[in-house]
């Protein structure tokens, strides 16, 4: 089967690692289902691979990718009677783990020490014809979603789900500040947080991007620098906003810690800018803030993401998509971040 996989890990041309080929075609063992995949969407944790910036070992080649939608071809040998038939429309639920630990067992598998991802570990990827995965990973596709469109929800929108409704816990009619509107994770979190009627702060450098996160649901745009605080300050009256959703890292630190409320939340799931600004612990402990890690999300908050989605109508943002073959150019764009939304591969 065609797929996109990384050849090599590191280096100084991460892009270079990329190799566009043939690999074996995969075949679903006992409680396994093999999916034709349609489409999957990029991530930073594709071009991370690319990096070798890993969190278990990988042994290249790997092919890569971690969202997926596309249409279940077979089952193994064990397949239940509840499962989405051959034929039929599914996404990809992204994340494996043990199972067994006391946190798969418990209230939290997300919590769970072999947490991984599609293409993590001994894993491979979406970025291929074919997918194999847990047959208890699958659920059909939203009905009013094309394949490109499923393919966004795996890990930008389910990781903003968790982020918004789950770890800062946000009700209706609370506020949360987006940093570095523009990219997968935050115009998900912006069109999310808007559906569930909250006031969304969006920021950015980019006035293109601002503008942008308006017509995704953004009440105010915030010119992204060191000023960037005051402003959201004064939209609030002083007081800040209840919750920040935090991805960008260096840049926005600072900016976050001085936007939030007395004892409000930083949600944080990523540092694509630089993950070791000042941490600034005075303000921390003084305003009793919350710093919260955050990582993709349950499968029961899969379930619920789609379902809400599906009933409020909320559309992923799709920049470009690109056939399987132009894979390259799309990690291009991933790499510089020069992108508003997903970037999305189509496999026919
Ligand atoms: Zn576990």
């Amino acid at each position: 089967m065609r797929a996109a996989y990384a050849a090599e890990l590191g280096g100084a041309e991460p892009l270079d690692n990329l190799e566009i080929g043939d690999r074996p075609d995969p075949s679903p063992g006992p409680g396994e289902v093999r999916v034709r995949v349609r489409a999957v969407s990029l991530n930073h944790h594709d071009y991370f691979t690319l990096r070798g910036i890993v969190g278990y070992p990988i042994q290249p080649p790997r092919i890569l990718g971690c969202d997926a939608s596309g249409v279940v071809e077979s089952y193994g040998s064990d397949a239940s009677a509840d499962a989405p038939p051959v034929g039929s429309d599914v996404a990809v639920y992204p994340v494996r783990r043990c199972g067994r630990c006391i946190a798969c067992q418990g209230h939290d598998p997300m919590l769970c020490r072999r947490f991984e991802m599609l293409s993590d570990g001994d894993f491979e990827g979406s970025l291929a014809q074919y997918v194999v995965v847990p047959a208890r990973s699958v659920v059909p596709k939203p009905a009013a979603f094309t394949h490109e469109q499923t393919a966004c929800m795996g890990v930008s929108f389910l990781t903003a789900y968790r982020m918004l409704f789950v770890k800062a816990a946000l009700a209706p009619g609370q506020s949360v500040l987006v940093q570095g509107a523009g990219g997968g994770l935050a115009t998900a979190a912006i069109a999310l947080a808007a559906a569930a009627g909250m006031t969304v702060f969006a920021s950015s450098r980019s006035s293109e991007k601002l503008e942008a996160a308006r017509a995704l649901g953004a009440q105010h745009a915030v010119a992204a620098g060191k000023d960037a605080y005051k402003e959201v300050l004064r939209l609030t009256g002083g007081a800040g906003v209840d919750a920040v959703i935090e991805s960008v890292g260096e840049p926005t630190w600072g900016t976050s810690l001085r936007s939030v409320r007395q004892g409000g939340a930083i949600v944080v799931a990523g540092a694509t800018a630089g993950a070791n600004p000042p941490a600034d612990l005075a303000r921390v402990f003084w305003r009793q803030l919350r710093v919260l890690g955050s990582t993709m999300g349950t499968f029961p908050e899969f379930v619920q993401l789609l379902k809400f989605v599906e009933a409020r109508g909320v559309k992923p943002v799709i920049d470009a998509t690109y056939p399987l073959a132009d894979a390259r150019t799309a990690f291009a764009r991933l790499a510089a971040g020069d992108v508003f939304g997903k970037l999305v591969i189509t496999i026919d």
